[in-house]
């Protein structure tokens, strides 16, 4: 292929590099896409919707196993098993249907896509190591979006047993015995899709409990249900080694005793951190954060003129809304638009079970910022479409300014409730106070109401509870 020159150059095909060159291209711009491995990076292909799928296959499989032993609504299920192979054969198929998309959509709106790893030459220019054979991209303007890859805890490097995320979604056979490090989003989301499959999970924390990037009120529930499902937790507990024939993870409590716990793998689910290696960025004058992400402006403007970056390349919160609403304002800046990263919120979203959805300030946060707050929750178990669920465990809460009742948190524990961070974000971008909330018609019977009855809660004019 030859060399070519464009108006912008995206860096990395994921959820922020595909976002920024279909938004170039719908506004008219000359855009090249350079992706190394595949369209929709992490997120499609090893994170986000991988890992959704498989929680389904494994939430769908619990209840069948639940149903066999219990019958509560009169379901008759014999002895469900799964065909594991099938389970992964179809996530791969949801996989491979989104990809067709983003590869449709990256065509449709004209962007020059090119397979290979890019390294930076110079401010405007890269070099790709294409399938095709070495290739030269110049552009006006470079985006980074090369993600983030998952962090190795010393003395516990990847290989073997010891697994990341990428491989824990793609195992050839259901493990007997999973250790997971690390009670964070990765670590609770796929092991309670292992335990729901039958695998016995034990999962190591080095904080003194689990997701404790959430506040403690809404780990509560999570934790409970782990404890249901059979899942033991380790907390202030940090895994250091494998032991001497490999077989066993040796694992340290606080107060420096060691245990070794056995199993068929080691899901090591300690974090991510941003994705450098091979790019040559050492070529350019970038500022670059203490955690490696590169310090970016509220335009996610570098410290090079002309070269942005985004996603989790810049950092937290290492989330794909987020580098996709990142994406296109570089791309409107881009094309002379005046555009800022000015979002209230960024909604979180832990796909446990019972699911986690956070957006704004929790009450403690909101204190400690110096707000007087007024804060209510809603419990699921007065919500009547909760129990027709039998999802009962869990709430809605919301915390408001005490003195004019503008929004500034909302949070919610329950199944099925990462469907209401869309209401919930839209409340606090649109400035909600808690009346605008009590006064819309919240339809009946759906989850929705608890986020109207807390409202109505913190103004002490709650009707169901
Ligand atoms: P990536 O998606 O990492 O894409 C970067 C791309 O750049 C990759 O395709 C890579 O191959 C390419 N690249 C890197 N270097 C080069 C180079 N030199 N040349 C060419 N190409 C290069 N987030 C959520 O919001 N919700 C979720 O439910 C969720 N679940 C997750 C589950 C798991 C198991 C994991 C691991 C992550 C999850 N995430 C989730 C996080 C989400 O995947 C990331 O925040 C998101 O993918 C970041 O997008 P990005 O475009 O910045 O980077
Ligand atoms: P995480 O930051 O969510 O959790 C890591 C956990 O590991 C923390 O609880 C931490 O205290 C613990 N830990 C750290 N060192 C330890 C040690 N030595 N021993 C025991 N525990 C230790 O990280 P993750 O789960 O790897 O996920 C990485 C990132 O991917 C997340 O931060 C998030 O940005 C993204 N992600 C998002 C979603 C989602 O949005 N639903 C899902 C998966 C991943």
């Amino acid at each position: 292929m030859r060399d070519i020159g464009v108006k912008v150059l995206v860096i990395g095909g994921g959820p922020g590099g595909y976002v920024t060159a279909i938004r170039a291209g719908q506004l008219g711009l000359d855009v090249a896409l350079v992706e190394e491995q595949y369209l929709g990076g992490t997120c499609l292909n090893v994170g986000c919707i991988p890992s959704k799928a498989l929680i389904h296959a494994a939430d769908a499989f619990g209840h069948a196993v639940e149903q066999a032993k219990s019958a509560p609504f009169g379901l008759r299920v014999e002895r469900p098993s799964i065909d594991f192979p099938r389970t992964l054969e179809w996530k791969d198929s949801v996989v491979g249907r989104l990809k067709g998309g983003v590869t449709a959509l990256l065509k449709r709106h004209n962007v020059k896509t090119v397979r290979g790893r890019a390294a930076m030459l110079d401010g405007k220019t890269c070099r790709v190591e294409a399938d095709t054979g070495p290739q030269v991209i110049r552009a006006e303007h470079v985006v980074l979006a090369t993600g983030s890859e998952p962090v190795a805890l010393p003395g516990l490097p990847f290989g073997g047993k010891v697994i990341s995320s990428t491989e824990a979604l793609a195992l050839p056979a259901l493990p007997q015995r999973l250790v997971v490090v690390g009670a964070g989003y990765i670590g609770l989301e796929l092991g309670t899709a292992y335990a729901k499959l039958g695998s016995k999970v034990t999962v190591v924390e080095a904080e003194e409990r689990i997701l404790p990037a959430y506040d403690a009120e809404l780990a509560r529930p999570v934790a409970r249900r782990l404890q249901a499902l059979g899942v033991e937790v380790l907390t202030r507990a940090r895994a250091s080694s494998l032991s001497g024939d490999g077989t066993a993870l040796r694992v340290e409590d606080a107060g420096g005793t060691p245990r070794d716990l056995a199993a068929d793998y080691f899901l090591v689910a300690v974090g991510r951190r941003p994705r450098v290696s091979g790019l040559a960025l050492e070529r350019l004058d970038l500022t670059m954060n203490g955690n490696g992400s590169v310090r970016i402006d509220e335009r996610c403007a570098t410290s090079m003129r002309n070269i942005w970056a985004i996603g989790d390349l810049s950092g937290e919160p290492m989330l794909a809304h987020r580098a996709m609403a990142q994406g296109s304002m570089v791309a409107e800046i881009i094309a002379g638009q005046r555009r800022s990263f000015d979002k209230i919120a960024i909604p979180a979203i832990c796909f446990t079970d019972p699911e986690v959805v956070s957006v704004g300030l929790a009450p403690d946060a909101a204190r400690a910022a110096g707000r007087e707050v007024v804060t209510a929750t809603f419990p699921l178990q007065a919500n009547g479409r909760a129990l027709t669920l039998r999802a009962e465990d869990g709430f809605v809460r919301v915390v408001a300014r005490a003195d004019n009742h503008l929004v500034l948190g909302i949070a919610a524990v329950g199944a099925g409730v990462s469907e209401l961070a869309g209401s919930f974000s839209l409340a606090l971008e649109m400035g909600a106070r808690l009346e605008d909330i009590a006064g819309t018609i919240h339809a009946h019977p759906t989850l929705s109401e608890a986020f109207h009855e807390a409202s109505l809660r913190a103004l002490g004019e709650a009707v169901h509870v």
